[in-house]
């Protein structure tokens, strides 16, 4: 017979470690929440064209990295590679611009899907939270995600992750630094991809990882020198905002991101712990997106935040969430008696909001013992026959190992009190 293992680029997440990814989670999820954010979960495929034409054509994630498919109806659909695009769709569909009070703020948390090569940090399969702020113009919101993501990485503890901001012009400025980079791009001794790549999204050039593309960008026009004014005023105030907030960040002139639908600011959060997959969440303002997807003017700004690097970068920092155990109480029964009894006080203790644990599958006190140990819980209740036939339960302090008599009938008062 055969035997099933993770599609590549696949993992599991099991006990204990998928604590961690739920801990992940909420941590960057409790300053949106805290914030204004109202959650939102979109189905985990969508239209290719919402993709294709939201993300951008020319893009990896479209181009390459698209798990596309046609139904048995012949619709064409794809995973989704990316929550943004979904959420405006979501957002326009239900014309939540239209019920007044912009900006409307989401946060999301999912799973995303690229097919890419596989490697430590990048998956084909992967876990991000996210946060949309759509319909407003204003630094001031830029400003608040930027604060949020920080909050949210310092409260898990991290320290060595930084903050790159850029400004990518908008639709009167961008097109002129456009130009000059195309004819630099067209000096230069490029491979055939990229040369249409610089026919198509010049910019993206910039974000080439390769050495050799690289040393041969050296010289390139600067998007500095070409932002418009109110580009350069808006991207200053995002700064000043973000600076009296207390919170660092490099100005990165070459932070140009992998998806099309970027204007103004763009940002990215690098940790130093993590090789060549460094990016551990990334966003920016997609002022022109919604009109690309057939919606209003909708200027929006977000981010997205990857859960599994999260994880990797916690690892990297040694970093223990001192995540407590899951179980209080285990109960371990001896005997048929016994076990109908204290099945019944687990059921009562876990009614009454105490994290409870039963010892199954009829094992003696010894693999009893060994389960209650696992478990992680502070209290341990035994019971066999004579405890029971004098009305009580033994409850042992699992770290102290004392152990004393306590009356069946008080034993949740008990618990409660113990674990108070
Ligand atoms: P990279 O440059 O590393 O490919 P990206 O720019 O494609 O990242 P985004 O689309 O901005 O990434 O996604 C936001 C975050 O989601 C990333 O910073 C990263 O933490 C995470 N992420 C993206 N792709 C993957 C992947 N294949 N496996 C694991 N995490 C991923
Ligand atoms: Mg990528």
């Amino acid at each position: 017979m055969a035997t099933f293992q993770a599609p590549k680029g696949t993992y599991d997440l099991i006990p204990p470690v998928s604590v961690k990814y739920l801990a992940v989670r909420e941590a960057i999820a409790a300053p949106l929440r805290n914030s204004g954010y109202g959650y939102i979960e979109t189905p985990g495929f969508e239209d290719v064209g919402l993709f294709a034409r939201g993300v951008g054509e020319s893009t990896d994630i479209v181009s390459k990295e698209m798990y596309a498919f046609e139904t048995k109806g012949g619709d064409q659909l794809a995973l989704r590679p990316e929550g943004t695009a979904s959420v405006l769709r979501a957002a326009l569909e239900a014309s939540l611009h239209k019920k007044g009070n912009l900006p409307v703020k989401l946060w999301y948390s999912g799973s995303y899907y690229r097919y890419e090569k596989p490697q430590k940090g990048r998956y084909r399969h992967f876990s991000q939270v996210g946060a949309e702020a759509i319909g407003a113009e204003d630094p001031a919101l830029d400003a608040e995600l930027i604060i949020l993501a920080d909050q949210a990485y310092r409260s898990l503890g991290l320290r060595n992750f930084r903050i790159l901001l850029n400004s990518l012009g908008d639709k009167e400025c961008r097109p002129v630094y456009r130009e000059a980079l195309q004819s630099f791009l067209s000096g230069l001794d490029l491979d055939e991809e990229t040369v249409r790549r610089a026919e198509i999204n010049p910019l993206r050039v910039l974000d080439d990882k390769r050495t050799d593309v690289q040393k041969q960008l050296v010289g390139a026009p600067a998007l500095r020198d070409y932002l418009c004014d109110a580009c350069k005023a808006y991207h200053e105030e995002v700064r000043t905002l973000v600076t009296a907030a207390g919170v660092a960040f490099e100005d990165d002139e070459k932070l140009v991101r992998g998806l099309d639908y970027y204007t103004r600011t763009t940002f990215e959060f690098v940790h130093d712990g993590l090789g060549s997959q460094s990016a551990v969440g990334g966003g920016g303002r997609y002022d022109g997106l919604s009109e690309m997807i057939g919606g209003p003017a909708l200027p929006s700004v977000g981010w997205a935040l990857g859960v599994d690097r999260t994880v990797l970068a916690l690892e990297a920092e040694g970093i223990d969430l001192g995540i407590p155990a899951a179980t209080s109480v285990f109960a371990v029964a001896l005997g048929e008696e016994a076990r109908r009894v204290l099945f019944g006080k687990v059921t009562e203790l876990r009614r009454a909001g105490v994290a409870a644990d039963f010892s199954y599958g009829g094992k003696g006190l010894k693999g009893s013992m060994k389960d209650a140990n696992r478990s992680g819980a502070r209290l341990t209740v035994v019971a066999g026959e004579r405890d029971l036939a004098e009305g009580v339960v033994q409850l042992k302090d699992m770290e102290s190992g004392e152990q004393a008599p306590v009356a069946l009938a008080d034993l949740v008062d008990a618990v409660r009190a113990r674990l108070a």
